[in-house]
């Protein structure tokens, strides 16, 4: 049965693909950003677009919404150190805008974009959703305040709401694709070495309990990624809070992604070692048993070098437009 749906953040990468699977699948999307951080012409073509801020949100819902997709939110580590009042202003303030909307408007089912950076440093590998959370950064404190938020939201008011903890985030799919200002990601990053657009890409250490030394991190396809959020909101019962990792159970070191990213592209990619960033814990990986039980998730393209395609592909595009 199709739905209306608000996405909010549906310009920006990942709310912009799952509002066009949304469309895909037959479904009325109405996006709401702020373009602080998202662009216009990320939107889909078949979504409708207000340009808002979520603390606005009882302004544009309305009872014929069926669910709410929240992505709106700053997603910068290092800037959430520097400025953590922005971080909790917008993304904490602004989904307590959303909810209190949402509960007067009677728009009782919510998928949330949360992430791996809730858990903090890891006990254990890989991270189940019953680990601790003891996040490093106000970004990940501002994301685990808003899931216990949703908790509370849903035990008292009946929400049935899924938090969905992202772990690397990457690819691309139907021209929608990674890109920040400055850039801080490092397939991105890397992508744009080979374009020439920087000299090198720095690698943040190369002296952790790893292998080769650098940090390993869990890579999903952000079209994998978009497919949980639609079986999310089948399964958004009232009353619950689930909260469900998303990745793939594979880590991959910072030199191996360089490593693929030369076979994909074709390009040299210098590399240079440089300090290590603060608040980067060696190894991130998901265990996605519950998305998989909970939600039937089954991703398809866990391979590396087939996610690192996909946005050499869209790396390559937006270069062609500039
Ligand atoms: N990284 C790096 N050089 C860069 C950007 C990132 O070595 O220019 C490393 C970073 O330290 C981390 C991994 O690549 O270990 C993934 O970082 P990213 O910022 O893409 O995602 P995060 O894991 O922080 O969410």
């Amino acid at each position: 049965m199709s739905g209306k749906y608000l996405v909010t953040g549906g310009a920006g990468y990942v709310g912009s693909v799952v509002a066009q699977h949304l469309l895909d699948a037959g479904h009325e999307v109405v996006v709401l950003d702020n373009l602080t951080t998202g662009f216009r012409e990320g939107v889909p073509a078949g979504a409708s677009f207000i340009e808002g801020d979520i603390r606005d949100a009882a302004k544009w819902l309305d009872p014929s919404y069926d669910a709410v997709l929240h992505f709106a939110a700053f997603s910068q580590v290092g800037e959430s150190v520097a400025k953590p009042e922005k971080y909790w202003d917008n993304n904490v303030g602004g989904t307590m805008a959303l909810l209190a909307a949402m509960r007067e408007t009677g728009v009782r089912r919510l998928v949330f974009s949360s992430t791996a950076a809730t858990y903090g440093e890891p006990v254990s590998t890989p991270i189940t959703e019953s680990d601790p959370t003891a996040p490093t950064s106000p970004y990940g404190a501002t994301k685990l305040a808003v899931d216990h938020m949703i908790g509370g939201e849903a035990a008292a008011h009946g929400l049935g709401a899924v938090s969905l903890r992202y772990f690397n985030v990457a690819g691309a799919y139907g021209g929608c694709g990674e890109r920040h200002d400055p850039e801080s990601h490092l397939i991105p990053i890397v992508l744009q070495v080979a374009l020439g657009r920087r000299e090198a890409v720095s690698i943040f250490g190369d002296d952790y309990p790893t292998p080769d030394g650098t940090c390993i991190r869990d890579y999903i396809h952000v079209a994998d990624l978009a497919e949980a959020h639609l079986l999310a909101l089948d399964a958004a019962a009232p009353g619950e809070h689930l909260i469900c990792n998303l990745g793939n159970g594979n880590g991959f070191s910072v030199r191996e992604v360089i490593e693929t990213a030369r076979r994909v592209t074709g390009h040299p990619v210098p590399e240079v070692v440089a300090p290590r960033r603060g608040g980067d814990p060696a190894v991130l990986v998901a265990s996605a048993a519950t998305a998989r039980e909970r939600l039937g998730w089954n991703p398809s393209r866990a391979d590396l070098a087939g996610i690192v395609a996909d946005a050499w592909e869209f790396a390559q595009n937006i270069a062609g437009e500039r």
